[in-house]
Parts: structure tokens; C-alpha cells; sequence
């Protein structure tokens, strides 16, 4: 499905990845982890094509993403991104539509086809009842669940998603998985996904990729993650940590509030 070889990228001078290959499988749902700035965003943008590779080799479904039209590029990778962008004023079903935008001509908007399409992606993602609302007075967990419709509308083999569950509560992030890991099941989408939470990872993401000052430091199964202390390498963390099988994390503190307050 997607076939990353030696990509290494640069801001400038400042090299952000390095010599990163790996290869996602039909099907496959891999989460991508590590430390804020190790590159995480910038290699999906590749990936998308929203930011142009500079070296490496990027294969889709078998092609070179070089050899395919944006449009086309469209209809194998839909994003879900990290910063919510700026909300127009547009309704639930309009944004999805959106994802429609690839199938689309200058000269036809939508058919009833597409229609379906999305009102399908809004049942997935419980958004039916919220389909007219406009997307500036949505929560959080019902922007992001917006996004993702649109991108469940877009209809490509491939998701990325860029921290999808940050700034939402724990049934949410819940919800957003299980939308999820149901496309992932029913109907084969590959997935990769930044996530900063191990546990939710090492429960609902089969597979994992860490990646520390841009470069590859494991790629394989989520349930190895938390053996040999590779998070402890991957995020510097010294002995006041524990990260325990299931991924959570215990930090010893030095100066609590209720230390002081003992005091
Ligand atoms: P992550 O998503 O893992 O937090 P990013 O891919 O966003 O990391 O960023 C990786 C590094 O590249 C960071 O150090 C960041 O400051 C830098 N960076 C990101 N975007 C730009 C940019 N447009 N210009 C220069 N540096 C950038
Ligand atoms: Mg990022």
C-alpha cells in the first residue's frame, strides 16, 4: 500500500528526517509516537504530498507518488490534520462534502451518489443529527469526528491522521478510536496515525512506528513497545520514570502539592 524508502527532509538547513523507510501493508493501522518536533507531522505532510519530498522514495499503491495527479493522489490518501484549520462557515455537510472534491469537475458539483457517500460517513461518525449545524459551533470531539467524516467520504485506501484524539476527553478519544479500528476492520483501510497516549496505543493500534530526532527507531508490532526500554530511549526518560506493560507512565515527583502540603 505505501512504501517509504530513505526519505530524509530538510527545513532549510536544519535536517527534520533522516533515512526513514518502512512499509505500511493493505490493512495495516499503525500508530506513529515520539518526542514534540521529532518529525512526526512533517512526514506525513510527505506523505500527503502536501509538502514536496526532497530525498527518497515514496510508493502508493505500487506507483510513484511523482506519477500521480493531485486528484488521483486524493483518491488514495485522505488526511485528518493536526491543527483544526481555521473554521469557515460551513456546515457538517458541507466540510464533508469536501471529500467528495476529488471525484469532482469544475462543471458538476455533486451527484446523488456523492450524497450518499456522505451521509454514510456522517452515520459512521455520528454526525447525522448534527448534519446542517455549522462547524463553528461544534465541541471538539464533534469537529474532529467532522474531519474524519470527511476524510471516510474522501474514499482512499490510505488515512493519515495527525493526533487525532488530542484535546478530547477520554469517551471521546474512545469514540474516535473505535470509528477507527471499525474502517480499519470492515473495509481494509490503512491507517497511520500520530497518537501520544502508549496506553491508547498499545490497546487499539496494532502496530507502531517511533520516531526520535527524525529518524526510525522502531518499527513492528504496538505490544513490543514497552519492552526494552525503548520508551525510556525514545523520550530520554531517566530512572524517576516507570512505564509499565500496558504503557502507562508513573513519574516519581519531587515537589508535589501534597508533598508540600505534608510538609
Ligand atoms: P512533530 O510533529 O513530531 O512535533 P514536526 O514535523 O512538526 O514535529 O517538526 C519537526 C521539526 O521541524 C521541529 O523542530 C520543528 O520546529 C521544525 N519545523 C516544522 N515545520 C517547520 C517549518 N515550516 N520551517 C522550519 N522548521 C520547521
Ligand atoms: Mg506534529
Amino acid at each position: 500500500m505505501l512504501s517509504i524508502s530513505n526519505i530524509s527532509y530538510k527545513y532549510q538547513k536544519y535536517a527534520v528526517l533522516k533515512d526513514v523507510s518502512f512499509e505500511l501493508q493493505k490493512g495495516d493501522y499503525c500508530a506513529i509516537i515520539g518526542p514534540n518536533g521529532s518529525g512526526k507531522t512533517t512526514l506525513l505532510n510527505i506523505i500527503s504530498g502536501a509538502l514536496k519530498k526532497q530525498e527518497g522514495n515514496i510508493q502508493i499503491s505500487g506507483k510513484k507518488m511523482e506519477d500521480y495527479q493531485v486528484k488521483d493522489l486524493a483518491k488514495q490518501i485522505s488526511v485528518v490534520p493536526q491543527r483544526s484549520e481555521p473554521v469557515y462557515h460551513f456546515s457538517v455537510f458541507d466540510m464533508v462534502m469536501f471529500g467528495r472534491h476529488p471525484y469532482q469537475t469544475r462543471w458538476n458539483y455533486y451527484n446523488p451518489e456523492d450524497e450518499d457517500i456522505v451521509i454514510d460517513a456522517l452515520k459512521k461518525t455520528n454526525l447525522l443529527s448534527l448534519k446542517d449545524r455549522m462547524t463553528s459551533q461544534l465541541s471538539g470531539g464533534e469537529f474532529q469526528r467532522t474531519l474524519i467524516a470527511r476524510a471516510i467520504a474522501q474514499q482512499a485506501p490510505l488515512m493519515l491522521l495527525d493526533e487525532p484524539l488530542a484535546n478530547l476527553d477520554i469517551p471521546h478519544q474512545f469514540e474516535i478510536l473505535e470509528i477507527l479500528s471499525d474502517l480499519n476492520r470492515a473495509k481494509q483501510i490503512t491507517i497511520a496515525m500520530v497518537i501520544h497516549d502508549l496506553a491508547l496505543a498499545m490497546q487499539a493500534i496494532p502496530k507502531s512506528l517511533l520516531l526520535k530526532n527524525g529518524q526510525l527507531m522502531y518499527f513492528g508490532t504496538t505490544s513490543k513497545i514497552c519492552e526494552n526500554a525503548l520508551i525510556y530511549k525514545l523520550f530520554d526518560l531517566d530512572e524517576s520514570y516507570i512505564v509499565n506493560e500496558f504503557g502507562n507512565v508513573r513519574k516519581r515527583m519531587t515537589s508535589t502539592t501534597s508533598d508540600k502540603r505534608d510538609k
